[in-house]
């Protein structure tokens, strides 16, 4: 499963960046053209969880800085 509207970058933390609100990243300096499209596919199913929550949190507050 993979959700056009998100890609990754490399961070280990807050890696997860919805295309309409960023496309670099400046902490790891990542470009969304250089990363694959956000997937789930490879995820246990506990950060699978952790990372849904995460995308309904982005998606309803955009990025989201701690
Ligand atoms: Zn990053």
């Amino acid at each position: 499963m993979t959700d056009p509207k998100y890609w990754d970058c490399d961070c280990k933390e807050e890696y997860i960046h919805k295309k309409s609100d960023k496309l670099y990243c400046s902490i790891c300096c990542v470009d969304e053209h250089n990363q694959p499209d956000f997937t789930l596919v490879n995820l246990d199913k506990l950060t699978y969880a952790a990372n849904l929550d995460y995308l309904k949190t982005i998606e309803n507050h955009g990025e989201v800085t701690l």
